[in-house]
């Protein structure tokens, strides 16, 4: 698959919340087909030694029409996030892609699915489940989603709705206000009971390093190999 730098153009700019936006753009020499999961390369033409280069994970499978969605947050004195913040639709950005590993394992899979993700840790999971339900993936799933405040919440309506029509889909939503440890404690907490003497599961994890990571040992402490948790970290 080629990986060239193209131009793409932002069709459209939604807040999804007061500090996380969602936008649409559409590379202009080629279509980037992915796979859910993945992600960009945005060139970004800020910093001391211009582009900056900031990895941005699809949100919405491929499209028909090579449309990418991405979703960010603002962080704070970050310089790609702010700059991304400034754009408007029809502005243009470099990017280059598709990127990464961290994708389904192979179907069927006969194992749950324990997609585990913090803040926009949890824009790949929502690509993965919207992929899965397209394809009318069986592999039950269980999602367990940290939001920072009750506020931020990442596409909560959209996953309550699914765990009312689809009785393979599990939805845990948790709100941790003091960072990655508390939202560390929060998940373990949850963890060990589903874990605890159960077939294993086939874990996806998503979020910065200090989310992931004692999340990883939790399970490479319960005897998983560390080939069977996927992770994905964005720091
Ligand atoms: C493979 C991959 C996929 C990624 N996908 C996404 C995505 O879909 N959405 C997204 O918002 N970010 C994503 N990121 C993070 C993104 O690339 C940037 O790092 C992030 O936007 C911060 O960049 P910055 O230049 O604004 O701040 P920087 O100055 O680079 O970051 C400051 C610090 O913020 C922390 N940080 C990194 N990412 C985030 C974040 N998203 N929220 C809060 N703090 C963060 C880190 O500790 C970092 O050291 C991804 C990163 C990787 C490696």
């Amino acid at each position: 698959m080629a990986e060239i730098t193209q131009p793409a153009t932002i069709l459209a700019v939604t807040d999804l919340t007061l500090h996380v936006r969602q936008i649409v753009l559409k590379p202009k020499t080629s279509k980037i087909s992915f796979h859910p999961g993945q992600w960009v390369s945005l060139k970004l033409p800020v910093g001391p030694k211009p582009p900056l280069n900031r990895a941005y994970s699809m949100a919405d499978p491929s499209s028909p029409y090579g449309e990418l969605t991405l979703v960010f947050d603002r962080v704070s004195g970050g310089l790609g996030s702010n700059y991304l913040y400034e754009l408007r639709s029809g502005d243009e950005v470099l990017l280059s892609g598709p990127y990464g590993n961290f994708i389904l394992p192979p179907q069927p899979l006969d194992q749950e699915l324990l997609l585990i993700g913090r803040y926009t840790g949890l824009v790949p999971m929502r690509c993965l489940l919207k992929q899965m339900l397209f394809s009318k993936i069986q592999t039950p799933v269980l999602l367990i989603a940290l939001a920072p405040n009750e506020n931020e919440v990442l596409f909560h309506q959209e996953w309550l709705t699914t765990a009312l029509q689809y009785p393979s889909f599990r939805y845990l939503p948790l709100v941790a206000q003091n960072g990655e440890s508390e939202a560390v404690e929060k998940t373990l907490a949850m963890l060990a009971p589903l874990v605890k003497e159960q077939p294993k599961v086939a874990p996806m994890l998503c979020g910065t390093k200090a989310f992931v990571r004692p999340l990883r040992t939790f399970f490479t402490e319960k005897g998983y190999d560390r080939k069977e948790v996927k992770t994905e970290t964005y720091d």
